[in-house]
């Protein structure tokens, strides 16, 4: 740790424990929301862990059928397993392991998130995780826009001594920068850390800082532990995290700048105000959100 960099300390654990199925996704954890956190993890606004699990072979592609999406993006990063997501519009495509697609609904589209088609048939383990990043107020009623960040194009940074692993989805992590175009500062990073292997990830003064350890167990700041499929909600204040793997651990490491706007939201529909969302229901009434 450099003279000017100062620790970020826990702030809380948030640890749901209980399971959903969303479609025929399952199990399907809520590692956090909005609903509950309010604006305290901006510009994150919620995150799914959805598996692992063990899809049979041969049933029809099951999931997430049509829905709408206003005001936000999707991060969907697969681990084990394809979907394929598909609008409207035809945008979409395949997400298979180590896949990202970053979905800026923005205005909105009505997709649909399914495992494909090919996955359903051969059957397999499955595991992949979705983020929810909120948008500026003045980018909320863009166009909406498919980022497919396919494995080979993420830097993956390995670290000393087999130590483990950072893969670069967006922002940066010492000087290498990830392929995701974002409209505010902020950085999404996938970590792998071996047993005993340190870490550190360096923030703004004032930044959120989430750690969602997916599986494995962390230490942070040196004395707070991390369990498994908890999430660790850092202080504003401070521009560093410091973790320590006490067992090979797989992580999302959440960072960026607070977006300190009014949040509302519904359903699928995340605005500033309350009638914004009322108007994205009218719209969709009047198929509005069908992109063309
Ligand atoms: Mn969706």
């Amino acid at each position: 740790m450099s003279k000017s960099s100062v620790l970020k300390t826990l702030a809380f654990v948030q640890h749901n424990d209980t399971r959903f199925a969303v479609g025929d996704f399952s199990p399907v954890l809520s590692v956090f929301s909005y609903h509950e956190l309010s604006t305290t993890p901006s510009p994150f606004l919620l995150l799914d862990h959805i598996g692992p699990g063990r899809l049979l072979p041969g049933r029809p592609p099951g999931g997430v059928h049509e829905h709408p999406h206003r005001g936000f993006e999707t991060v969907t990063i697969v681990y084990a397993g394809e979907l394929e997501h598909r609008d409207s519009s035809g945008g979409g495509g395949l997400i298979g392991p180590g896949d990202v697609q970053w979905m800026t609904a923005a205005h909105g589209v009505i997709h649909r998130e399914l495992f494909s088609p090919g996955f359903a048939a051969t059957g397999g383990p499955f595991e992949m995780v979705q983020l929810w990043v909120n948008l500026p107020a003045a980018d909320k009623m863009n166009p909406a826009r498919y980022q497919s960040l396919s494995a080979t194009q993420i830097p993956c940074i390995t670290l000393p001594d087999d130590a483990g692993q950072v893969r670069v989805i967006a922002g940066h992590w010492n000087g290498t920068h990830g392929p995701a175009d974002t409209h505010t500062r902020m950085n999404v990073l996938d970590v792998r850390l071996a047993a005993g292997a340190q870490a550190t990830f360096t923030t703004e003064d004032g930044d959120t800082a989430l750690v969602y350890l997916l599986a494995g167990r962390l230490r942070l700041s040196e004395v707070d532990v991390l369990e498994e499929q908890a999430m660790a909600v850092m202080s504003a204040h401070g521009t560093e995290v410091a973790i320590t793997a006490e067992e090979g651990s797989r992580l999302l490491v959440l960072t960026g700048a607070p977006l300190g706007e009014p949040l509302n939201g519904h359903g699928p529909f995340v605005m500033n105000t309350y009638d914004e969302i009322l108007q994205a229901y009218e719209d969709i009434k009047a198929g509005r959100l069908i992109i063309l």
